[in-house]
């Protein structure tokens, strides 16, 4: 699962100090049967971006601290995950055979 969450995250970087998100930026708070939740945090800054809930078929990110993460100079990590949330939620029940093992 872990994996997993590296491929999914490997494009983003920390808004607040740019290092590349890796698999000690995770926290896997809950892994039940249809539901993970993973809390992200910058492993080099330790800015804390909040938790991931990913189930079957659908991703969706919460941000804790939505106003301090999009007021960076390049929100665009925050945008990213929203963009990894519409692509998996197309993707149904099927989304994890995408990512390489
Ligand atoms: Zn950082």
């Amino acid at each position: 699962m872990k994996k997993k969450l590296e491929k999914l995250f490997e494009n983003l970087c920390c808004s607040h100090c740019k290092n590349s998100f890796d698999e000690n930026s995770f926290t896997i708070k809950r892994d039940e049967e249809d539901l993970t939740v993973v809390g992200l945090k910058c492993s080099h800054c330790g800015k804390d971006f909040g938790m991931a809930f990913l189930g079957f078929g659908n991703i969706e990110v919460k941000d804790v601290e939505p106003l301090e993460v999009q007021q960076g100079p390049e929100p665009i990590d925050y945008n990213d995950v929203i963009d990894a949330h519409r692509f998996i939620k197309n993707l149904k029940g099927d989304w994890s055979k995408y990512l390489p093992s």
